[in-house]
């Protein structure tokens, strides 16, 4: 079951009791409490995933009769298919009844032998090997980009971004006072990099690039070609490289998975990940930080000092899941991730081909990793719709399916559509979608479109 989904079952009782609250609220106006809610994270919140998914299941209703479709978000967990791997459950469940010390706090940087593990499992594909002392295991990769853009930023820096973003990047940079700047992504050129652009946006306070590695949501995998020209620009421009890999395990495309931390002889990286995407276990939340870093610039300029003060003041990974980590990492076989994205490559099969029936919905570059599709929504083929917020909103209300509008990860009048569901979840989506942009599409294009296909 996914926690996002509404229930309805409670729905009447809910709505009355939220009216009380209301009501109770107007009424303690005039009491003389001293405190209230602090509005900092409003705005940060106001671009952030969670928030917008909720405004959009709020439109669901069980008038529409159907079952609500949770396309909005990826979380493949809550279905049979995409189970983590036995291996992974018998690491934690070892772990926890190890007794002793997994009962125990847990070192701000991490337990050494997680540390040393992400490390052995990075160090597979690089060529400058890390050592356990350049890992930082941090609370999912969430709290690693909390911590870079924490640990970063000073008075007037700023940090480049992809324009398709996940949103806590945006979120964390609001939230800390970081000035964004948002670079292209090329859709023509299988999602490549403007770096031409990179190099106009930069200026002498920005301090990192921010590359998605594999790209959520856009799907591609950069080739080893482009990444090293991202290093040499990096290096060109005196700033780090922080590529987040999150996503590193997910691939049934082409392009093999290329670690940016190649290059960190060129340009030092920072490399995010987690076993969350991977071992389809983002609740266990787990992630780490690393630092490539062969020619000791980030300990130089104090950077590996200032990520270990924040997460000595920030909450640890829980230490059950750092002792299972090194059994997580080296005892899952191949066949879990091969199955997995064998699943998600019949599936986008079927979703990029699905796309084609839909007139108002571009997909440029059919994905190869991740578990996702972005499709570019053409308004001017509706009738009543103004942007991809609206497209989401209206779409929720009458079919129950929620998609992410492309807003939310930083484009307009983007959508985008999580594959790693069930597959006739992903075929019910469709229909209900072709249903949906059919009755929205403007009359004089129907009849144009019956022309073209001679029906
Ligand atoms: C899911 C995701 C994260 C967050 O990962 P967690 O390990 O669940 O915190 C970070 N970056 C990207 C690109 C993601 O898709």
């Amino acid at each position: 079951m996914s926690l996002f989904v509404p229930s309805f079952e409670t729905d009447q009782d809910e709505q009355a009791e939220r009216k009380m609250e209301t009501q109770t609220q107007t009424q303690t106006v005039g009491c003389a409490w001293r405190f209230k809610g602090n509005s900092a994270a409003k705005e940060a919140a106001s671009v952030s995933m969670k928030g917008n998914l909720a405004r959009l299941f709020d439109n669901c209703s069980k008038e529409v009769k159907k079952t609500v479709l949770p396309l909005g978000h990826g979380d493949p967990t809550i279905y049979p298919c995409f189970q983590t791997s036995a291996e992974a459950e018998e690491a934690v469940v070892e772990s926890l009844r190890s007794g002793g010390s997994v009962n125990s706090y847990a070192p701000g940087v991490g337990i050494l032998p997680a540390r040393r593990a992400v490390a052995t499992y990075l160090n597979r594909d690089l060529p400058h090997k890390m050592k356990a002392d350049d890992i930082f295991m941090t609370v999912g990769c969430c709290q690693g980009i909390e911590t870079m853009v924490q640990a970063l930023t000073g008075p007037k820096a700023n940090i480049l971004l992809p324009s398709l973003v996940y949103p806590l990047y945006h979120s964390h940079a609001i939230h800390s006072l970081v000035e964004i700047r948002k670079y292209d992504l090329l859709p023509d050129q299988d999602w490549e990099i403007d770096l031409q652009g990179v190099e106009a946006l930069a200026d002498d306070n920005t301090i990192a690039l921010v590359i998605t590695s594999p790209h959520n949501p856009c799907g591609n995998v950069y080739t080893y070609d482009h990444l090293k020209k991202v290093a040499e620009m990096a290096r060109k421009l005196g700033i780090m490289v922080i590529s987040d890999e999150v996503y590193d395990k997910t691939i049934y495309g082409e392009n093999p998975f290329v670690p940016m931390g190649i290059f960190a002889s060129i340009a030092p990286v920072v490399t995010l990940g987690s076993i969350s995407k991977g071992w389809l276990v983002p609740g266990w939340r787990i992630g780490w930080i690393a630092m490539n870093d062969p020619t000791n610039v980030f300990k130089t300029t104090g950077v590996v000092e200032s990520i270990k003060e924040h997460l000595d003041i920030s909450p640890d990974p829980s230490t059950i899941l750092q002792f299972a980590l090194p059994n997580i990492l080296e005892k899952t076989e191949k066949d879990f991730f091969e199955k997995n994205n064998s699943i998600l490559r019949q599936n986008v099969d079927m979703a990029f081909d699905a796309l084609k029936d839909i007139p108002c919905l571009i997909c440029p570059k059919k994905p190869e990793s991740c578990t996702y599709l972005v499709a570019k929504l053409d308004i001017s083929l509706l009738e009543d719709i103004t942007d991809d917020f609206d497209f989401c909103m209206k779409l929720a209300r009458e079919e129950n399916l929620v998609l992410l509008p492309g807003e939310v990860l930083g484009l307009k009048n983007w959508v985008r559509i999580s594959i790693g569901v069930e597959r006739s979840m992903l075929e019910d989506a469709f229909v209900r979608l072709k249903g949906f942009s059919s009755r929205h599409i403007k009359t004089q294009f129907t009849k144009k479109l019956s022309f073209i296909v001679g029906t």
